[in-house]
């Protein structure tokens, strides 16, 4: 009775540490918001948006005219919910750390950087456009999260607590993969529609935008989700009660954060995947998903290869 009590407690606590706390915040499927959590004023969006379509121009170019514009601001990073203290901000170019925009050099933030683009393809790292680390306030449990930093949804924001980081490594790893799932399957160039909103949208809203018909995520909820549970998602501002429903005997997610909306099912289910996680056979066919990409079948191999597998995990299943 104990041990599930702990894995009930684990379920929550995992469920905040492995997204922003928006989440928690907000009645919306998404943990990511690009029009109400933007860093950016109305008048820098277009600024951001035309550094966005030079990427080929000089790269001090373009973070010259980022920082002119104070997209490296701590206490933005530090104002989007119970996080802590920032330590260091890097704008990142092409997959590579810039010097500190803010704080100074975290050691710390380096070595989870490190991890994740020794296991992560180029072109899903390149889309974060800055990385943020940070110390935790007390009782604050938010391990990692992404943010999109402008109103195209073209510039992402990875935060990371690097104290929780370096005292659990496996957990960091799960949780980097987690999110970086978040960034791939919210590329507004292939996956998701910004444009379009929810009145229009034909296939899913997830709070920022429509997903293409050809997305890894309406891919995902056309095999997994049923059309009730996604209305439920979709309609009910009560996600915890959506999650207890969904979440019962045996039913085929990691347990309840991945039972909260699609996303999450899909960046759990990832992170087990990447790291060749043994789960129950109930996920099976979840797991079986990620092996058509080649993509994905590719970042697993390199997560073999680094010897990152077996690693210790709250997956605790439902039921
Ligand atoms: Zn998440």
């Amino acid at each position: 009775m104990a041990a599930r009590r702990v894995a009930i407690l684990l379920a929550i606590v995992l469920g905040v540490t492995a997204c922003g706390t928006e989440a928690d915040t907000q009645p919306r499927p998404s943990p990511i918001t690009v029009g109400e959590k933007s860093f950016l004023d109305e008048d820098d969006v277009g600024v951001i948006a035309a550094a966005s379509k030079n990427r080929d121009l000089p790269v001090d170019e373009i973070i010259a005219e980022l920082e002119a514009n104070e997209f490296c601001l701590p206490a933005d990073v530090e104002d989007s919910g119970d996080i802590g203290t920032v330590t260091a901000m890097h704008f990142v170019v092409e997959g590579k750390l810039r010097e500190p925009c803010a704080g100074t050099l975290d050691d710390r933030l380096i070595d989870a950087w490190d991890k994740l683009v020794a296991i992560a393809r180029h072109e899903d790292v390149a889309d974060i456009s800055l990385l943020a680390g940070y110390e935790a306030c007390e009782g604050c449990a938010t391990l990692a999260f992404v943010t999109s930093l402008d109103e195209a949804g073209t510039f992402f924001l990875m935060a990371i607590d690097v104290t929780a980081a370096q005292a659990d490594p496996d957990e960091l790893l799960l949780t980097l993969v987690h999110e970086l799932s978040h960034v791939i399957t919210q590329n507004p160039r292939t996956e998701l529609n910004i444009e379009v909103g929810p009145d229009q949208c034909d296939t899913f809203y997830n709070g920022s935008g429509c997903f293409t018909r050809s997305s890894y995520a309406w891919r995902w909820i056309e095999e997994f989700w049923s059309p009730d549970d996604l209305a439920r998602v979709a309609n009910d501002p009560d996600l915890a009660e959506g999650v207890e429903d969904r979440c019962t005997n045996n039913a085929p997610y990691t347990g309840y954060y991945g039972a909260t909306n699609p996303e999450e099912d899909f960046a759990e289910a990832f992170s087990a995947y990447v790291f060749s996680i043994e789960l129950p056979s109930v996920m099976d066919a979840k797991l079986a998903f990620f092996d058509r990409y080649p993509e994905f079948v590719k970042m697993r191999k390199q997560a073999s290869k680094l010897g990152l597998t077996g690693l210790s995990h709250s997956f605790e299943g439902c039921g």
